[in-house]
């Protein structure tokens, strides 16, 4: 019988060792995978968290721009005035975008050079105290208003108004140029002259004509954008367009349509027609506190003469008118023979002939005809403008005339 010593065989001690060794060993080596596992995970989870980080620190900048965004939305609006005179350290006159003018205190932190009077200022909408002083700005529509330094227009590219021309050199350019010579004779030179006659006959282009004579800016603004729908506006502008005058002078102020605003009076008016009637108010004593002698000129222009109020004629103001009239045959070729000059024609082209053609032309269909045949020309891929040219362009620019509607009746200028 076997002993239990016999048949219990001692461990075979290389091989244990071998296998708890290897056991070992795996686990050490899954141990260090996992070390390493674990590792570029946690590093992973690192860049992860400073990415996420990176990101919440972002949104938190984001969400403190949007704060202030709202803050600045919910803000109460400030009223929009001017600085009419600073009394002391502590109160200002000020009027604001109304018209309506204020004793009020201001903020003593704001630089006292900048508290001048005119300097465009922001109000506390309940007390009205001037909490900011703003940058100058003018209206958008003031400054929309068309200007340049000096137009290129000069008298030559006006045809048939010599007369018109003397007259408003006489008005606007000598006093601009020698105001000794007004001054000597103790007269007073008109403030402003006022261009009545059809559309398209040169009212714009002699006004833009005088400021290049004179080196001055051009401003030139429609009277209707004048025409405000609140009250008040349509006076601010004026006041505004009259201070840009005076900051761009020497300039000449040149207002199309002055009968958008300065029609007749009339009893029976609406509360729209009372605000172009302020606005009239505000441009007449604007013109009134204007040195005759000043470097600031004012033309206006109109197709109906008819309809405006004395007011503005009155001495003073705009107290020169200058009729121009639809060209007569002598200034339809003098205009015509200037859009023609540099326009290539064949010999059959005679002005004169043009001229039979264009009774009742203006300045501007005439140059419309000249533009007309040189396109029919280039169209044909020809060097020269042909007679045929300037008949096809006759008639396209007669039957555009017949289309027209609503103009004010030729007999109006007769
Ligand atoms: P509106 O009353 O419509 O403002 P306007 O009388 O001011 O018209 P302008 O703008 O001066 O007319 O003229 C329009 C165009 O017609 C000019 O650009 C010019 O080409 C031409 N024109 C008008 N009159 C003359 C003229 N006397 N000589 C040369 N060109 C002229």
């Amino acid at each position: 019988m076997a002993s239990d010593s016999d048949s219990i065989q001692p461990p075979d001690d290389d091989s244990s060792v071998h296998k708890v060794g290897s056991i070992a060993e795996r686990t050490l080596s899954e141990i260090e995978r996992d070390y390493v596992d674990l590792r570029e995970q946690a590093q992973q989870l690192l860049s992860e968290k400073l990415d996420l980080e990176n990101k919440v620190a972002k949104q938190k900048q984001k969400v403190k721009r949007l704060e202030e965004d709202v803050r600045l939305m919910r803000m109460p609006p400030h009223v929009i005035g001017n600085i009419q005179d600073v009394l002391d350290d502590e109160r200002a006159v000020v009027r604001s975008s109304n018209g309506t003018v204020f004793l009020v205190t201001y903020n003593r932190g704001i630089d006292a050079e900048i508290m001048k009077p005119g300097a465009r200022v922001a109000l506390n909408q309940d007390t009205l105290s001037i909490i900011d002083v703003l940058h100058d700005a003018w209206d958008p529509l003031v400054m929309g208003a068309e200007m340049f330094e000096k137009p290129l227009t000069t008298f030559d590219h006006l045809g048939g108004l010599d007369e018109q021309i003397s007259l408003i050199k006489e008005s606007i350019e000598l006093p601009l140029i020698s105001p000794e010579a007004f001054l000597d004779f103790g007269i007073e030179p008109p403030a402003g002259v006022i261009l009545v006659g059809p559309p398209g006959c040169g009212k714009t282009m002699l006004a833009k004509a005088v400021a290049n004579s004179t080196d001055c800016t051009f401003i030139r603004l429609v009277a209707s954008e004048l025409a405000q729908k609140y009250i008040g506006e349509g006076g601010r502008m004026v006041r505004e367009l009259f201070d840009l005058a005076r900051e761009r002078s020497p300039s000449i102020v040149f207002i199309d349509e002055i009968d958008a605003i300065g029609a007749k009076r009339l009893d029976s008016a609406t509360s729209g027609d009372r605000e172009v009637q302020r606005t009239l108010m505000q441009l007449l004593s604007e013109l009134d506190g204007f040195d005759s002698l000043a470097d600031v000129k004012f033309i206006a222009a109109t197709n109906r003469p008819d309809i405006l109020d004395e007011a503005l004629l009155r001495p003073g103001r705009f107290d020169r008118i200058i009729e121009i009239p639809i060209p007569n045959d002598e200034a339809r070729a003098s205009i015509l023979n200037i859009h023609m000059d540099k326009m290539p024609i064949t010999k059959g082209v005679s002005v004169d002939n043009l001229v039979q053609g264009t009774d009742g032309f203006s300045g501007a269909e005439l140059k419309a005809l000249t533009v007309e045949a040189g396109m029919c020309a280039i169209r044909e891929k020809r060097k020269k403008a042909t007679k045929s040219d300037f008949n096809n362009a006759l008639k396209s620019v007669v039957k555009k005339r017949a289309e027209k509607r609503g103009e004010a009746p030729n007999s109006l200028w007769s």
